[in-house]
C-alpha cells in the first residue's frame, strides 16, 4: 500500500475529489517543479482508480478531471478564432551592438538610466495562447497571423504539462502566452518510431511539434511528450497588483504553469549581454531546442510607456544566436555498414565549434546526395546542425577549391568483409549475408530493448565481445561463461554474474522477441508479434507456405516473399537450431508474449471514442501482445471495433461494414476472462 492509497476509507465522492486533487498536484510537481511526488506507475494506477470511481458515479462528472485527458475524440479540423489581444512577434537581432542600441532607445524613451530587464531563453517551438476562465482551461489558440489563430484546445488538453485547473487563487481571466515544444529525447523517439514505420522523418523538433499539434487525434499528442513553457501575458482580469513581468512569472508558476528556470533579472545592459553570452555556450545542453535570448523591460508601466510599432513591441528584443553553421575541411569519408547491409557515408572533418559543441563528424546521407552536391575530399564545406541533431554537410565552398580536391568514390567492396556492394535506389548495400560489420550492428539490435532486451548488453560490451572473438553468432551469446566475461577489460565479478542472469532471463522471451531481434528485412516488432500469434513455434513457422504468410493481417506479397525466402535459407535454419541448442525458447507462448487461444489473436482492431479505464496507447500494446493488430481506421479488413463513449464516424462505418463492436464493459470482461 502506498501513501496515496485510501488510508481511511472515504465515501466514493470524497475519494474522487481527493484523487483529482492529488493527480493535478502530481502533474504540477512533475512539470513545473521538476520534483516528482510519485512514480509514473503510481500515477497511472491512481488515474485508473479515479476512472473506475467516475464510471460508477456519473453524478460526480467534471470535464476537467485528470481522466479527461485520456481518449479525447479525434477532430475533423481546427476552427480559426480571434485573439482577445493581438499576439505580436518580437524584433530579432543577431548583434550585441543592436541590443546595446535598443537599450539606449529604451533609456531615452523612459528617461530612466537603469531600466530593469528580464532575460529568458527563446525556445524553438510553437507559440500558443492559453486562456483560463475562473482558473479553468477554456481555450488554446496558436499564434496564427497574430490576430487569429487555430483553436487546438482538445490537443492541448491532452498534454499533461498544461494544467486543466489552476492551483491557488487564480484571477477571473488569465491568458498566458508561451511556447509548446518537444524535448530532444521525445523528438528522437518520435523520429525513431517514424523510421521503423518507414515514414518521413521530421527535420527538427519545431516541425515535429507543429505537426503533432495539428494532429487530428489527441491520443497522438498525449503520446508525444510535448511541453509548455510560459513567456508572456494576453488578456488578464484580476492580477492588477502585479507590477512586473518577473513577479507575474512567479505568480503563474504558483498557479501551476511551467515557466523557464533560466529567467534572469538584469539591472544593467552589461549583465544582459553577459547573460546572452553565457547561455550561448550552454544552450546545447538544456535538452530542447532554443534559438535565442529574449530581453524585455520588466516593469509593465514602462512597457506601456514604450508601446509598440505596427509589428512588434518596443519594450522587447530577441537576440538570435548565429545560424548553426560552420565551415571546415572535409578530410575523409567512411562507409559504415548498418544491420541491414546499407553502407552510409560518414564524413570526418577538421574539428569545428558549432551550436555549442565541437564536431568532427557529419552525415552525408547517401551517394546520390554526394554527387548532387558535388562534394569532394579536401573541400572546405559548410556544415549545419539541423534541430540540434547530427550535423550534416550543406554544400562545398566551391570558390575556395585549389584543384587538389578528389571526387568521392563509392566503395567497390564492403570495407568490413570485402563483400560485393550493390546500389539500390540512392543507397549502397553490402550483399554478403556473413558480413562481420553487419553482424556487429545486428547483434547490437538483437540484444536491445524491444528485442531480446538483455540487460547490461550495451554497444560497448558487444564491441568487446566481438573484438575478443567470443561471439560470431547470436547463439554464441548464450554460450558465454563466467570466465569468458571476466577476461574482458574492466569486468567485475558482480557485473559478470548479472550479465549471465540477464542472458538466462532472455532465453525465455519467446518467438516474437527472437523474430524481432533477428532483423529480418520487413519484419519489425509488430510483424513479429503477428507471426508469433499465428504460429506455435519456429518449426511451424519454418513449415509455412508463402500463401499462408501472405494471408496474415498486414502482410503484403513483398513481406511474405522476403520472409519466406529467408525462412527457406540455410542460414535461417541454422540460426533457429543453434538458438534452440543453447536453450533459447522459440515457442510463441513463452514469456507471456502471445496467447494463441486469445479471442484477440489474429483480430484487426480499431479503437475509437473515450475509454475511461485505459490509455489508448497502452490498450493497443496490450491487445497486440494478445495477438491482435491495432490499426487507425476502419476498413474491410477490420474485424473488431472497440467503441468507447462518444464514438462517432468510425462506429457508423464499422456498423455499415458489419464489423463486430464491443463497448468498454465488454472489453473489460474479455480481458479479465483472459487473466482468469
Ligand atoms: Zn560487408
Amino acid at each position: 500500500m502506498s501513501e496515496f492509497d485510501d488510508q481511511t476509507p472515504l465515501l466514493p465522492l470524497a475519494r474522487i475529489e481527493e484523487l483529482r486533487a492529488l493527480l493535478h498536484r502530481a502533474n504540477r510537481f512533475y512539470y513545473v517543479e521538476a520534483d516528482p511526488i510519485m512514480s509514473d506507475t503510481e500515477f497511472d494506477r491512481l488515474l485508473a482508480e479515479l476512472a473506475r470511481l467516475e464510471e460508477a458515479h456519473p453524478e460526480a462528472h467534471d470535464p476537467d478531471s485528470p481522466t479527461s485527458r485520456v481518449g479525447g475524440e479525434p477532430v475533423s479540423g481546427f476552427e480559426t478564432v480571434s485573439h482577445a489581444r493581438r499576439m505580436m512577434s518580437i524584433d530579432n537581432t543577431y548583434s550585441m551592438e543592436d541590443v546595446r542600441a535598443w537599450h539606449e532607445r529604451v533609456v531615452k524613451a523612459l528617461g530612466d538610466d537603469a531600466p530593469v530587464y528580464v532575460c529568458e531563453p527563446k525556445i524553438d517551438g510553437v507559440a500558443i495562447n492559453l486562456r483560463f476562465d475562473q482558473g479553468r482551461l477554456v481555450a488554446a489558440v496558436t499564434r496564427g497571423d497574430g490576430e487569429q489563430g487555430d483553436l487546438v484546445t482538445s490537443n492541448v488538453r491532452a498534454m499533461e504539462s498544461v494544467p486543466l485547473v489552476l492551483a491557488e487563487d487564480p484571477p477571473a481571466v488569465l491568458e498566458v502566452r508561451g511556447e509548446i515544444y518537444m524535448p530532444d529525447a521525445s523528438f528522437e523517439r518520435v523520429n525513431a518510431d517514424r523510421e521503423t514505420r518507414g515514414e518521413q522523418l521530421f527535420a527538427n523538433a519545431r516541425n515535429s511539434t507543429a505537426g503533432t499539434l495539428k494532429s487530428l487525434d489527441p491520443a497522438v499528442v498525449r503520446a508525444r511528450g510535448l511541453r509548455f513553457c510560459a513567456h508572456g501575458r494576453g488578456e488578464v482580469v484580476g492580477l492588477e497588483d502585479v507590477p512586473t513581468y518577473s513577479e507575474f512569472v512567479g505568480r503563474i508558476r504558483a498557479f501551476g504553469l511551467a515557466v523557464s528556470n533560466r529567467t534572469m533579472v538584469c539591472t544593467t545592459i552589461d549583465e544582459v549581454l553577459q547573460c546572452i553570452e553565457t547561455f550561448g555556450a550552454e544552450r546545447g545542453e538544456v535538452g530542447f531546442a532554443t534559438d535565442g535570448m529574449v530581453v524585455r523591460v520588466d516593469s509593465f508601466a514602462a512597457q506601456d510607456t514604450l508601446g509598440e510599432t505596427a509589428k512588434a513591441p518596443r519594450w522587447c528584443i530577441a537576440f538570435k544566436y548565429p545560424a548553426e553553421q560552420a565551415v571546415t575541411r572535409l578530410l575523409k569519408v567512411d562507409w559504415q555498414v548498418g544491420k541491414g547491409g546499407t553502407l552510409t557515408p560518414r564524413a570526418t572533418m577538421e574539428p569545428v565549434f558549432v551550436a555549442g559543441t565541437t564536431v568532427k563528424h557529419a552525415t552525408m546521407h547517401n551517394i546520390e546526395e554526394i554527387r548532387r552536391k558535388d562534394i569532394r575530399l579536401g573541400d572546405r564545406v559548410v556544415i549545419e546542425k539541423a534541430g540540434e541533431i547530427i550535423p550534416q554537410i550543406v554544400e562545398p565552398v566551391v570558390a575556395e577549391r585549389t584543384g587538389d580536391e578528389q571526387p568521392i568514390e563509392p566503395p567497390a567492396t564492403c570495407l568490413e568483409c570485402a563483400g560485393v556492394v550493390e546500389q539500390e535506389g540512392p543507397k549502397l548495400y553490402c550483399t554478403n549475408p556473413e558480413c562481420a560489420g553487419q553482424f556487429r550492428e545486428r547483434l547490437k539490435w538483437f540484444v536491445g530493448r524491444g528485442q531480446m532486451d538483455i540487460d547490461g548488453f550495451g554497444e560497448k560490451l558487444v564491441d568487446q565481445l566481438l573484438d575478443a572473438g567470443l561471439v560470431s553468432h547470436f547463439a554464441d551469446l548464450f554460450r558465454l561463461n563466467r570466465d569468458d566475461l571476466l577476461a574482458l577489460e574492466r569486468m567485475g565479478e558482480t557485473s559478470a554474474d548479472n550479465l549471465l542472469a540477464a542472458l538466462d532471463e532472455a532465453r525465455g522471451r519467446g518467438l516474437a522477441r527472437v523474430l524481432a531481434g533477428l532483423g529480418i528485412r520487413h519484419i519489425g516488432t509488430s510483424a513479429s508479434k503477428i507471426l508469433a500469434g499465428a504460429f506455435a513455434d519456429a518449426d511451424a513457422l519454418l513449415a509455412a507456405e508463402e500463401v499462408e504468410l501472405e494471408a496474415l493481417p498486414d502482410f503484403g506479397a513483398i513481406t511474405a516473399k522476403a520472409l519466406h525466402d529467408y525462412l527457406a535459407s540455410d542460414s535461417a535454419r541454422s540460426t533457429f537450431s543453434l538458438l534452440a541448442e543453447v536453450g533459447v525458447s522459440l515457442e510463441s507462448e513463452r514469456g507471456g508474449v502471445v496467447d494463441e487461444s486469445s479471442v484477440f489473436s489474429g483480430q484487426v482492431v480499431v479503437i475509437t471514442g473515450t475509454l475511461e479505464g485505459f490509455k489508448r496507447s497502452e490498450l493497443s500494446e496490450r491487445l497486440e501482445t494478445l495477438g491482435a493488430k491495432v490499426t487507425g481506421s476502419v476498413s474491410a479488413k477490420t474485424t473488431l471495433l472497440i467503441a468507447g463513449e462518444k464514438a462517432g464516424s468510425k462506429r457508423a462505418k464499422a456498423e455499415s461494414l458489419g464489423v463486430e463492436i464491443w463497448d468498454e464493459p465488454r472489453l473489460l470482461e474479455e480481458l479479465s476472462r483472459l487473466q482468469g
